[in-house]
């Protein structure tokens, strides 16, 4: 049998990998990791993580505006960016620490540089050492696309965002997905003049329509511009640092700041995928099997650069089954169904299951509650702002196939719900279920 330095050698030390290398270890096996930027990856260094503090903090602009209403008298409030800015960059110090301890603690030895395949069951470090392994596992990722028209290079993208110097007082958003609607409601909590820009006419495809149409009207009440089918044509910078973006179907706009939120694609340049025969799939990610091997037999993948599904859970659990399977001796597959999910835009969107068009495409007829009301905070802080919950059940048996809630915390209201549509519960269970009252929650189980 042949002798290998480690029995895996992890490419990429985010979600996927560290969960990967940490639980392989402690099956036992001898793991090395290489990281070329820094551990922790998208979601802790530059995501989910640091994004949703800025959520957070974005709060407190209208929590300020609604305090008055419950009587509190304040002076003047100021936002300052950089202290928010330094506070949320000091707490990802933080958690990389931690991520980094989690793997030396488990006897993870770490390679803090880029490491690319050189065969089967090698990888060569851009020192020029090379490391063989039984099983080589690639986490490395995703990174922002960047739409390829002319003046490009003035623009920034999510990882960016995180570090800017101050506010910017307009500023484009291209994309309509998650980080353009996120960061649409942070950037406007913060003072700038936000405009969304989208090649399409629509916002937040994959959502349910209802939920979507709530969100735009909102958010355009709450001030955001939209601007649909639209494309770049270029991106000029003046002299004073502003941009004129031009676009088709508009007239060219000024601003301060050009964010592309216009998708994330799979990392797989330059790793020697092509040299060792890794075969792609048509999005350009690494192609698996239902274990997350890849067509050479001792190479896996996981996370964003097989493009399953792009969400950090999701790559912690792919992580999590490679371990069990390949060094747990429990072979383990993930269960992509009912997988909840939610954007923090302001009010936030959570969605499990079903939309009322794919539900209703794939069984015919279907059922459909709603729940339109105003939250009790809004009606005394005078805010008429409205928060709108789905159920959409199959329409014999009434189980329920989705759930699709905007309001505030309907993540978190989400995350319970979700346990009941994954346990294929249907609306008489929530009927049935006494409402904890007064909450917003409690319309789950008051639908009509
Ligand atoms: P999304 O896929 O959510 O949205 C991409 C947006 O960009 C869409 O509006 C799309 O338009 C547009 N777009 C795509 N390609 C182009 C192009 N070539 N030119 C112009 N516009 C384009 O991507 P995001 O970048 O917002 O996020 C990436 C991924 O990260 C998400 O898919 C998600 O899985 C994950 N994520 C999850 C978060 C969460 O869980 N809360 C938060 C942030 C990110 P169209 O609608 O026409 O396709």
């Amino acid at each position: 049998m042949a002798d290998y330095d480690y029995d895996l050698f992890t490419i990429g030390a985010g979600s996927g990998g560290v969960r990967a290398s940490r639980v392989a270890a402690a099956h036992g096996a001898r793991v090395a990791v290489a990281e070329e930027y820094r551990i922790g990856g998208t979601c802790v260094i530059r995501g989910c993580v640091p994004k949703k503090m800025l959520v957070y903090g974005a709060h407190f602009a209208e929590d300020l505006e609604d305090a008055r209403h419950f009587g509190w008298e304040m002076g003047e409030c100021r936002f300052d960016w950089i202290k928010l800015r330094d506070n949320v960059l000091g707490d990802v110090d933080r958690l990389n620490g931690l991520y980094t301890q989690t793997l030396e603690s488990n006897k993870v030895e770490i390679f803090h540089e880029r490491a690319t395949l050189t065969g089967p069951n090698e990888v060569t470090l851009a020192s020029g050492e090379k490391k063989t392994a039984r099983h080589i596992l690639i986490c490395t990722g995703a990174r922002p696309h960047v739409p390829s028209c002319p003046g490009h290079e003035h623009g920034i993208t999510s990882n960016e965002a995180f570090h800017l110097d101050a506010i910017p007082k307009r500023i484009l958003i291209a994309g309509a997905g998650y980080i353009a609607n996120e960061f649409a409601g942070i950037f406007h909590q913060f003072g700038a003049k936000v405009t969304l820009m989208n090649r399409s006419d629509q916002l937040l495809r994959g959502y349910d329509e209802s939920i979507r149409d709530r969100l735009l009207q909102i958010s355009m009440i709450k001030g955001i511009n939209f601007r649909f089918n639209a494309n770049f044509e270029k991106i000029e910078k003046n002299g004073d640092g502003s941009l004129v973006v031009h676009m088709s179907n508009h007239d060219p706009m000024e601003v301060d700041c050009v964010l592309f939120a216009t998708g994330r694609v799979p990392n797989t340049q330059n790793l020697g995928l092509e040299d060792v025969g890794v075969k792609l799939n048509e999005r350009g990610a690494i192609a698996v099997d239902e274990h997350s091997r890849t067509n050479i037999e001792s190479i896996y993948a996981v996370g964003d650069v097989t493009d399953r599904v792009q969400l950090t859970p999701v790559a912690i659990r792919e992580g999590q089954a490679f371990a069990d399977t390949v060094f747990g001796g429990k072979p383990t597959t993930v269960d992509y169904s009912c997988i909840p999910s939610a954007v923090f835009s302001h009010p936030p969107i959570a969605a499990v299951g079903l939309t009322e068009a794919e539900a209703t495409q794939k069984y015919g007829s279907v059922k459909v509650y709603t729940s339109d009301f105003r939250a009790m905070k809004n009606v005394v802080a005078h805010r008429n702002e409205r928060s709108l919950y789905k159920m959409v059940c199959e329409a014999s048996t009434e189980r329920v196939l989705g759930i699709h809630m905007i309001g505030s915390e309907s993540p978190e209201i989400m995350q319970a719900a979700a346990v009941a549509v994954k346990a294929g519960l249907t609306k008489a269970d929530f009927d049935a279920t006494v409402a904890i009252h007064p909450t917003m929650a409690e319309e789950l189980v008051l639908l009509k």
